[in-house]
């Protein structure tokens, strides 16, 4: 376990929380010495201010969905857990840094790195997903359960759920980012890849109903790219849509039959 999740632990001991019901970020974060307050942020999710007793933290109040704001507020604790004990340090922190994994600061990924860990914490997520079908109900299952964003859900499946899959976001018909399972078969879509017919999600952005169960799609519909993308290969695809970002959140696994 890297550093930024051993903080995580630590902290989910100190408090002998286990489970995730037990989790008040806020409490947690008084009894830490945080102030957290919302305001009106301007280009940021959220930012923090402390030097080596006490900080202040700040949670932007235009984040509707409170699993974002928990997210944000666990990634700004995990700012303050890291690197405790400097004299004065400060973070602001944007929906990027909040949901990129490369050419993301060190800082930043160390921070969502603790805000996964603290929020799913392994344990508890092998417990939950055990023995269940990958699909994108069981998604929306674990974001309740845990009190978190579907997509916060469903990266954190692709890291350590019991099934290999990719987690793709599209945005006004192309892919904005994804995130692989180190052992889903192919890696690589580009960002701004435009989405394929054959792909389910790409329904949504024709004003089409997107269906809600899983079906199977050709491999080229999403790894045209991929070098490793034989036109043999077919995945299972699961969408979940957001209007209000003309978004669709997209699984991928693979088809066993
Ligand atoms: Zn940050």
């Amino acid at each position: 376990m890297g550093r930024a999740a051993e903080k995580a632990v630590e902290l989910l001991d100190k408090y002998c929380i286990d489970n995730p019901a037990q989790l008040e970020l806020e409490v947690i974060a008084n009894a830490e010495y945080l102030i957290v307050e919302e305001a009106p942020l301007k280009n940021e999710l959220g930012r923090i201010v402390y030097n080596e007793d006490y900080g202040l933290i700040k949670i932007s109040s235009r984040i509707k969905e409170p699993g974002m704001k928990r997210f944000t507020l666990a990634h700004e604790i995990g700012h303050y857990c890291i690197s405790k004990g400097r004299k004065l340090n400060k973070h602001g922190c944007s929906l990027e840094n909040l949901t990129t994994f490369k050419n993301n600061l060190k800082s930043e990924q160390e921070a969502n790195i603790f805000a996964a860990e603290l929020l799913m914490h392994k344990p508890w997520f092998s417990d939950f997903i055990r023995d269940k079908e990958i699909n994108m109900e069981l998604i929306k299952n674990i974001a309740s359960y845990f009190n978190v964003s579907v997509t916060a859900a469903a990266i954190r499946y692709a890291e350590i759920g019991q099934y290999p899959i990719a987690v793709i976001m599209s945005k006004d018909g192309k892919v904005t980012w994804c995130y692989m399972n180190e052992y889903f078969p192919l890696k690589f879509i580009p960002k701004g890849y435009f989405l394929r017919k054959d792909s389910i999600a790409y329904d949504y952005f024709e004003g089409k109903e997107v269906q809600e169960t899983p079906d199977l799609v050709p491999g080229i519909a999403w790894f045209r790219e991929d070098y490793k993308c034989t036109k043999e290969m077919i995945f299972w695809e699961n969408d979940i849509v957001m209007p209000n970002y003309n978004s669709v959140l997209t699984i991928l696994w693979e088809f066993d039959g």
